[in-house]
């Protein structure tokens, strides 16, 4: 019997487990460590309250959970409970799926003025993570920005822009669902460094922007390049473009009707945060494109803003002993090996990109570096404890594991707690979450 142990529960975690039944079958126990009581990552944490069907997924992820050979062990951080060195002695083969949690600094001055957030804060703000919980925004002042012009700012700009009742159905908590409904912001600006040919934004999370009940968005017709350009874009490009375009011919009468202006502003790279205590302002300089890069023109102006919001990508928290590539922000590693006997997966592998889906063949792939490592003797032999080793370990340590049935009665608790029409109400809160189970 060989033992695996992946440490992260989001879906490169669980495509990792799935990959790993369907491959090595009764040969292997798998253990699925998170740090957090409950599973999932950033399908519960990340993915937008108001997408729910994507949230979806996790039933799937729930049928390999709940299959004999694999096991969910939460509110155990690796590298802090117990090290990778000490995992290396339990376990045959160890898998990083740890994701990507930490936002990418902006790297400009005023950065630590208040009101000025990265996304994995705002986001699980209103998605009730419990390091963020508090976070407590500002929503009084009338212009936020948002840095990047990729999906995870669509979702913040929604979100911002929405009424309550378009929150119907949705599993925003309510601390963020009541500071929302008396948010006084009324100019929403998307900045970003390149053009309308640049965007990372899917046309499905784009055209959202266009049903908002009282939010228009805003695109300057003299922004857009020429209509014939646009053929040579990729077709999901090419659409989210077609959108833009659709933006900016919305007739002034439609735009005067919404109180909430969702304002693209391209060619603009956020040079400094003005203010004093709180943010004011963002200090922007023009840019053009050479070689698809945006290079600064050297004329600057200031957005006014009352709240940023940066969404330019996330890096992997390092883990003692594991190699770190800096650059990159996430592991040292080549095709998902760090060395035999450890890998990484998911975002914690090739960084922050990609849908829920592409996690998968990474997932499939790192369990052929299992197999072949296995098959060519370098993961030495048979003998680890696996499971039976770790359950003494936290013994010992007085460790609080909590079980995937632990997990569903905390999910049975989240539901009886739902607003009327919610799926569930989150605990945001690591210790309410534990006493929920018993
Ligand atoms: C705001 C946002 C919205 C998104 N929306 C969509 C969407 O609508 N559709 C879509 O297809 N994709 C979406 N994505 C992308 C999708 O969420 C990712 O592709 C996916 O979650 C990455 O999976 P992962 O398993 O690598 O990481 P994660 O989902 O982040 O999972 C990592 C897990 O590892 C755990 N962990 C971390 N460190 C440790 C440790 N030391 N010990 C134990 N456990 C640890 C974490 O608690 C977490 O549960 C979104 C991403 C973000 C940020």
């Amino acid at each position: 019997m060989r033992h695996i142990a992946i440490i992260g529960s989001g879906p490169a975690g669980y495509y990792t487990a799935e990959a790993a039944q369907k491959a090595l079958g009764e040969a292997v126990r798998i253990d699925i460590f998170d740090a957090m009581p409950v599973p999932f990552g950033l399908i519960r944490s990340g993915v937008a309250p108001d997408h729910q069907s994507i949230k979806g997924v996790s039933r799937r992820y729930e049928k390999v959970a709940l299959s004999d050979n694999v096991r969910f062990a939460g509110n155990v951080t690796i590298g802090r409970d117990v090290s990778v060195a000490e995992m290396q002695e339990l376990y045959d083969a160890i898998v990083l799926a740890t994701g990507a949690p930490n936002d990418r600094a902006l790297d400009v001055p005023g950065e630590d003025l208040g009101n000025v957030f990265g996304s994995a804060e705002f986001v699980g703000w209103y998605n009730g993570h419990p390091q963020f919980a508090d976070l407590n925004p500002d929503l009084s002042g009338r212009t936020a920005v948002i840095i990047g012009m990729g999906n995870v700012a669509l979702d913040v700009a929604r979100i911002l822009a929405k009424s309550r009742a378009e929150f119907v159905g949705s599993d925003i908590v309510t601390h963020a669902l009541d500071a929302l409904d008396h948010s006084k912001i009324a100019r929403i600006v998307i900045l970003g460094r390149r053009g309308p040919h640049q965007i990372m934004m899917t046309p499905k999370e784009l055209g959202e922007l266009g049903e908002l009940e009282r939010a228009v968005p805003r695109v300057a017709e003299t922004d857009l390049p020429p209509l014939e350009a646009d053929a040579v874009l990729e077709p999901g490009l090419r659409k989210s473009v077609t959108l833009l375009r659709s933006f900016a011919a919305t007739p002034e009468s439609v735009r005067a009707e919404k109180p909430i202006s969702l304002d693209f502003v391209f060619m603009s790279s956020p040079k400094a945060l003005i203010g004093n205590d709180k943010v004011e302002g963002v200090k922007i300089e023009k840019t053009h494109l050479v070689d698809g890069r945006a290079v600064g023109t050297g004329t600057f102006e200031t957005i006014p803003a009352d709240l940023v919001v940066s969404c330019i990508g996330y890096r992997t928290s390092p883990i003692p002993g594991v190699p770190y590539d800096e650059r990159a922000g996430r592991f040292a590693n080549e095709a998902g090996r760090i060395l035999p006997g450890l890998y990484c997966v998911g975002w914690a592998r090739r960084g922050p990109s990609g849908t829920i889906g592409t996690n998968r063949p990474d997932g499939y792939s790192v369990v052929e570096k299992i197999r072949e490592d296995i098959e060519a003797g370098a993961l030495g032999p048979v003998r680890k404890t696996g499971r039976a080793g770790f359950d003494a370990l936290a013994a010992e340590r007085d460790l609080e594991v909590v079980t995937f049935r632990d997990w569903k009665r905390i999910e049975e608790a989240e539901e009886k707690a739902a607003r009327e029409g919610a799926p569930r109400e989150k605990f945001v809160d690591i210790e309410a979450m534990i006493r929920a189970r018993e």
